[in-house]
């Protein structure tokens, strides 16, 4: 691997996605959002019935994979949230996207969002992140997002749902979400997006020279 590798992992609505792409941006590498890998893994299991807990059916889910799934318009949402978590469990699904992963970062590096950037699929990235924020704050920032689609969404189901998949995300024994040892954590709870982005990109730079 030649190019720069940014790995910026944490929990859900921690603000890692936004961060990810002006990082990106900043330092012209290609971005990848790994959580759209499972999401469109997700969502082919419930496209064909299947139940996202099974784990037989969720590997093929992932083996089948495309590069148009990533592109649907639906990869996003309660029911899409829950099935990319579920699936995400198995380690069948998470070996069948590691290559797709590392190869995404091989010729040029890339900044990568997820969970397991910095401890499994990038063990050697020269930066790695670990942003997070607090449940309230996270909570309430995903709501904005859910209630813009759908009015009758409330913060405390919003609140009970990130909960939910923060635990199986956490608790899992397959590559859970946690700071590799050597990240540098950077809480946004109290941070908007420009002023995260100026903490991260101090922090950046300090790693890279
Ligand atoms: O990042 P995002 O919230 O879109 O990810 C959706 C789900 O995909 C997460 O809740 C997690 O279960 C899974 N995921 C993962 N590893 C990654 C990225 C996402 O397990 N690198």
């Amino acid at each position: 691997m030649t190019g720069l590798v940014i790995a910026v992992d944490g929990p859900a609505a921690a603000g890692k996605g936004t961060l990810a792409r002006r990082l990106a941006a900043h330092f012209a590498l290609p971005y990848l959002d790994t959580g759209l890998l499972y999401r469109a893994v997700g969502r082919r299991v419930l496209d064909a019935a299947g139940d996202p807990r099974d784990a037989a059916v969720a590997q093929a889910a992932a083996r089948a994979l495309q590069a148009a799934d990533l592109a649907r318009g639906d990869l996003r949402g309660p029911p899409a949230d829950d099935a990319a978590s579920m699936v995400a469990a198995h380690p069948g699904v998470r070996h069948a996207l590691v290559d797709f992963q590392r190869r995404f970062a091989a010729e040029a590096g890339a900044v990568l969002d997820g969970r397991d950037i910095g401890t499994v699929i990038f063990p050697d990235a020269r930066a790695k992140l670990y942003i997070t924020a607090s449940a309230e704050a996270r909570a309430y920032r995903r709501w904005l997002e859910v209630h813009a689609r759908d009015p009758s969404a409330t913060l405390t189901a919003v609140a009970a749902e990130m909960a939910a998949r923060d635990a199986r995300d956490a608790g899992r024994d397959a590559a859970p979400m946690k700071p590799a040892a050597d990240a540098i954590v950077l809480d946004t709870t109290t941070l908007d997006a420009d002023a995260a982005f100026a903490r991260a990109m101090a922090l950046v730079s300090g790693l890279i020279g």
